[in-house]
């Protein structure tokens, strides 16, 4: 059995938001790659979302979320103030004025680096352990750009992640653990089998065995 294999499969990369519940920020949003439609009559989508995001509880007391859909001109510096850090600690819309628009259910959406925006309603959850997945019926949308492709989790790894400097041929180098989603290094010589990467909360299976230099 090869792992590998489920990198064959292709991804888009999306902004999830939603509106805070009133103790914290007013708006959250986090990184996913796994909105879909599933029916078109009526018009539905799934998300599934990481319980450890603070936006998966922000749904699931509020029940309505907008996906704005990446496209090959986002930046990293996108990945970065949505995936790398939490809307616990802090505000992922400070600074990003001018970057962000508000749909007609209240709720952000992101305007620079995306080509549409979708608004739905959560219709039901299913609990796979570590996610939940959203099943939900479309409220609005609309595109933001016509001519930019959507960006896939492959262009993500391949043209916006920044590439990883190999280690100098006459430098010393030691063998780590480095996360493929978010570059993180774990020290060790074994990576534990329920590690979860603390900054992008991937796990043990996203991340490879490289040389850098020490
Ligand atoms: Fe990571």
């Amino acid at each position: 059995m090869d792992a590998k294999a489920m990198y064959r499969l292709s991804y888009g990369l999306f902004v999830l938001t939603a509106r805070g519940d009133g103790s914290g920020v007013s708006d959250n949003g986090c990184i996913i790659n796994t909105a879909q439609q599933v029916t078109t009559d009526p018009n539905q989508i799934t998300i599934a979302v990481n319980k450890a995001n603070y936006t998966h509880d922000l749904i699931m007391k509020n029940r309505q979320f907008n996906v704005s859909i990446l496209s090959e001109a986002a930046g990293f510096d996108l990945f970065t103030r949505f995936g790398f850090q939490t809307g616990r600690e802090h505000d992922k819309f400070a600074g990003f004025e001018g970057n962000f628009e508000r749909s007609k259910n209240g709720i952000v959406y992101v305007t620079s680096g995306t080509n549409a925006f979708i608004s739905a309603d959560v219709v039901s959850t299913v609990d796979l352990g570590t996610h939940t997945l959203f099943i939900s019926r479309v409220s609005d949308m609309d595109v933001l750009d016509e001519k930019t492709p959507s960006a896939t989790y492959a262009y993500y790894q391949s043209n916006i992640k920044p590439r990883q400097q190999a280690p100098k041929k006459s430098a010393k180098t030691k063998t780590v653990w480095r996360c493929r989603i978010c570059g993180y290094i774990y020290e060790g010589d074994e990576l534990p089998a329920d590690f979860i990467c603390p900054v992008c909360k991937h796990g043990a299976s996203d991340f490879e065995r490289v040389e850098i230099e020490a």
